[in-house]
């Protein structure tokens, strides 16, 4: 696997690289790689020729700062796992690399899907998250975007993001489906950040979504929402949201509608996200 820190020897690497027609792939991250990441990295190397994966904790993306500044590191590992996996190429650039002197990062006109759920409750994230992987698209100009339904919002964000720049047709975009512990709890770097007594409390996220899938056919939205917060309340959660959506757009689901259940809760100082798809 090759390494590359600055984002012009990127660029020029990949356009004088003899692909030989091969497709790139690209799973940008932020590190603290899982089985989840690489899922990704497997995903890309069915369905393109070369892989390329970055490793950048965005700071624009992070509306608190102490969760930016505990953001896990572990690189030397992640380096490991990447080679282990098979990946090509690594980028792994400096916040100067992305942001240069004179970046002005852009708006994105997102709509509605900006300000609901983790956008209310992280304001200015997705901004962030359009700019950097705006930014790395242009940099790694790759054909195919791998990225984890756990992200669920993030997704249907970025997609847009690849409308307004004009790549929809240019980039396919494919979810990955949520990679999880054997207790159900979805994979996260964040993870990490869990005392073991957290530890033991964090899969109830999972059951609590599983919950308002099994019952989903018996009861209303919002009967099972403040079910779940209940629940969750109950297992030492610090509720952000609890909610049932159109699995479409995120508004609230009219009648027969693909739902999908979105939870964000904190243990102590750390979040969590979870998502399941109700049918
Ligand atoms: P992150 O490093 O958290 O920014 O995640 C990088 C990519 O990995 C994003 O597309 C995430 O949605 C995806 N991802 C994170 N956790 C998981 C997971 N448990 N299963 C599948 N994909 C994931």
């Amino acid at each position: 696997m090759v390494i590359f820190k600055e984002a012009a020897t990127l660029s020029q690497y990949l356009q004088q690289q003899a692909l030989g027609g091969r497709s790139i792939g690209f799973v940008p991250t932020m590190g603290a790689l899982h089985e989840g990441h690489l899922s990704l990295i497997r995903k890309s190397q069915e369905m393109a020729g070369y892989t390329v994966c970055s490793i950048f904790i965005n700071p624009t993306q992070f509306n608190n700062p102490e969760d930016f500044r505990n953001y896990p590191v572990t690189i030397e590992q992640d380096i490991e796992k990447l080679v282990s996996a098979g990946c090509d190429l690594l980028f792994l650039p400096s916040v100067a690399e992305i942001y240069p002197e004179g970046y002005r990062q852009p708006h994105y006109d997102l709509g509605p899907i900006e300000t609901v759920l983790e956008g209310a409750f992280r304001p200015g994230h997705f901004q962030g998250v359009c700019a950097v992987v705006d930014r790395l698209l242009q940099i790694v100009n790759p054909h195919h975007l791998f990225m984890g339904q756990k992200d669920y919002q993030q997704c249907i964000v970025v997609n847009r993001m690849l409308k307004l720049t004009g790549r929809l047709e240019a980039i396919r975009l494919h979810l990955a489906p949520t990679a999880r512990e054997q207790d159900g709890l979805a994979m996260s770097s964040r993870n990490l950040r869990l005392t073991p007594d957290q530890r033991q409390l964090a899969p109830a996220l999972f059951q609590v979504l599983s919950y308002v899938r099994d019952h989903r056919g018996q009861a209303s939205a919002q009967a099972l929402e403040e079910e779940a917060g209940r629940r969750l309340q109950a297992a030492g959660f610090q509720t952000d949201y609890v909610s049932i959506r159109s699995s479409a757009d995120l508004m609230p689901a009219t009648n027969g509608e693909t739902e999908v259940a979105l939870v964000a809760a904190s243990l102590g100082p750390v979040r969590l996200i979870d998502n399941l798809l109700l049918s």
